[in-house]
């Protein structure tokens, strides 16, 4: 053990019952000084050509509003939607299939074309948590859809082109499979243990500390100590919320609060955008009780640094378990030790 010079350490994910395999080097020190090449160059305001700024004319032919502050529509590209067919080939033997139904929309951060959700002020984001909730409730409440995914993919390493600041809603006739899985688990330990099984995951953050990113009255952002991605994070109201539904005016500004320093921190880290995929995990609205579910927000990048990506391989892809070669521990420190201030204001 020791001479391998290679902490193996399996921990349990509480939430989706699966192990992670760590396998961080002990002489790996924080990650220093490094920064991505050269910073592309500054982007304009508004861009005559995207699909996203106020104004423009879409692939549809829909043109934006003159919009000021979070704008939502119908996705011109939908992956699934409201006009699925609803008769459909049953297929052979086992196999089943169901209409794809759903609805999915796009979700505008900003009028400006050259910001990120790090950099714009806690006011529009507690204003886009508004929008989100808006959303959550308006789609949730249809009949047909079970849950409602709101998501942001962030980068080019992630499949996005546009850099206007934007998220994606689906709104869909089925649970997604992770949040499935988490209302499951969460379902029973309320039941059995009567208590929220995500309570007890921030009380034990709280307990060791070290991987704390930031913590107010009432929300807190932490790298789990089960996190699957080097800088995997979680950001979510103290109190339990199934959902952005039930939360205050005050409990969403601190949220927003709570976001805006991780992903401050996450742009520091290399000076660069920083990549990820953001996800809300809310409760399905299919009517069941999720007493017990505790709605946060999970950010998994992508990369591992600056250039390397974390390569989903034989560990994760083949046998379903995923192997970090980092701790949390020692990624929560680096992202600690950076300004919680944005870069690109701190240089002007
Ligand atoms: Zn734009
Ligand atoms: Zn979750």
């Amino acid at each position: 053990m020791a001479s391998s010079g290679a902490a193996w350490e399996q921990r349990w994910h509480p939430l989706r019952e699966e192990w992670v395999v760590v396998a961080a080097h002990r002489q790996d020190r924080p990650w220093q000084g490094e920064r991505a090449a050269a910073s592309p160059p500054p982007l304009p305001e508004y861009v005559e050509t995207c699909y996203f700024c106020p104004r423009n004319q879409r692939v549809s032919g829909a043109r934006n509003p003159d919009y000021q502050s979070v704008f939502v529509f119908d996705n011109d590209h939908p992956c699934v939607g409201v006009d699925a067919p609803q008769e459909i080939e049953p297929p052979p033997g086992i196999y089943r299939n169901a209409p794809a139904s759903g609805i999915a929309r796009v979700v505008c951060y900003s009028p400006k074309h050259n910001v990120t959700l790090a950099e714009l002020p806690v006011e529009d984001i507690t204003a886009l948590l508004a929008a989100w909730r808006d959303q959550y409730i308006e789609l949730g409440a249809r009949p047909e859809v079970r849950h409602v995914l709101t998501f942001e993919n962030k980068g080019e390493v992630v499949g996005v082109s546009n850099p206007h600041p934007h998220g994606q809603i689906y709104a869909t006739n089925f649970v997604f499979k992770f949040i499935e899985t988490e209302a499951m688990v969460c379902g029973r330990y309320y039941r059995e243990q009567d208590r929220v099984l995500f309570q007890d995951i921030i009380r034990s953050e709280q307990e060791d500390g070290r991987r704390i990113l930031f913590e107010s009255a009432s929300a807190i952002a932490f790298l789990p100590y089960f996190a699957r991605y080097a800088y995997e994070a979680y950001v979510a109201p103290k109190a339990t919320h199934a959902s952005l539904a039930t939360m205050s005016a005050g409990e969403l500004r601190d949220l927003a609060v709570a976001l805006k320093s991780l992903l401050v921190r996450y742009d520091n880290l290399w000076q660069m955008s920083f990549p990820y995929v953001l996800t809300l995990h809310q409760a399905p609205t299919d009517g069941a009780d999720y007493s017990g579910f505790h709605f946060h927000i999970e950010c998994h990048p992508p990369l591992r640094k600056p250039h390397l990506l974390k390569y989903l391989a034989g560990p994760e892809i083949g046998g379903g378990n995923f192997l970090s070669d980092t701790r949390p521990e020692a990624k929560a420190a680096e992202l600690l030790s950076l300004p919680d201030i944005h870069y690109k204001v701190a240089h002007v």
